[in-house]
């Protein structure tokens, strides 16, 4: 069964989604990234958390070259990302992003937000975008929502649009960066139920996230961050339970 074993084989070696190899990086005389290293694989779901000013947000930014690095290799699905043109595009409508703001096209309307992407970048067919986005409105609950613009909604259906919008793309991860941190208390959950779906069907996701509760029950992996370097890494029952460093200790006593 040569077949099989070839299929095998292939699915493993493109099983490690997103690498990160010695990423270092400064803005001027700080170095917000220090040696990183980290592997994402398929399927898997990693909450990276950490005091403000660790690096968190810029570690994302980083994986998507919204930020260049200055040394060190980032890999997504095997291919290492260019530093411009077409191929970059392309190989970054792979890595979705989240952020805490939204950043929806605000003169757009939300069905519009979901179709453009794929339409610009996926040279998708307008008719085929149209189902794609009404579609993946409907899974994240605010399909009845599609002919208004951004700032009729509210920000819990925002940031499901925004959801919506990185779905469209295919993407093989998601990154959110504090999805929930710019909401009002009473719509954090409908954003987080729809994120929990997601970890259930299978995505790959990096969540920033303050939510405990969140990473207790859709982290396959805790990432903690400190001063720009990863302090310590294990299962979140591992990370509440018995955390290792000071610095992750410190941190839980704050905020639990
Ligand atoms: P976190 O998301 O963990 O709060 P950030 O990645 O946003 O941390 O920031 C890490 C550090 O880098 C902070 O000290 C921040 O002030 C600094 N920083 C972030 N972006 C920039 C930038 N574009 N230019 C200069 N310094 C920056
Ligand atoms: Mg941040």
């Amino acid at each position: 069964m040569t077949e099989v074993s070839v299929a095998k084989d292939s699915v493993a070696a493109t099983d490690e989604l997103v690498v990160l190899k010695s990423v270092n990086k400064h803005f001027g005389a700080l170095h917000v990234l220090q040696d990183i290293d980290l592997t994402i694989t398929r399927g898997e779901v990693v909450v990276v958390i950490g005091p403000s000013g660790s690096g968190k947000s810029t570690l994302c930014r980083t994986i998507n070259r919204l930020e260049t690095i200055d040394a060190g290799e980032i890999l997504i699905d095997g291919k290492s990302l260019p530093q411009e043109g077409k191929e970059l595009a392309r190989l970054r409508a792979d890595v979705g992003m989240v952020f805490q703001s939204f950043n929806l096209f605000a003169h757009k309307t939300v069905l519009e937000n979901v179709m453009l992407g794929q339409i610009k970048v996926r040279r998708t067919d307008k008719q085929k975008a149209e189902e794609k986005a009404r579609a993946l409105l409907d899974r994240v609950g605010v399909g009845t929502q599609a002919d208004k613009y951004p700032a009729q909604l509210s920000g819990g259906q925002q940031q499901r649009v925004a959801i919506a919008r990185a779905l469209a793309m295919d993407p093989k991860v998601i990154l959110f960066d504090e999805p929930t941190s710019a909401l009002d208390p009473e719509m954090i959950n409908e954003v987080l139920e729809v994120m929990q779906q997601l970890a259930r069907d299978g995505m790959t996701m990096v969540v920033v996230t303050h939510e405990m509760g969140f990473a207790r029950s859709a982290a396959n992996r805790v990432v903690f961050m400190a001063d720009g370097r990863i302090v310590e890494e294990a299962t979140p029952e591992q990370f509440f339970s018995a955390p290792r460093s000071d610095r992750a200790k410190d941190f839980l006593s704050k905020i639990l």
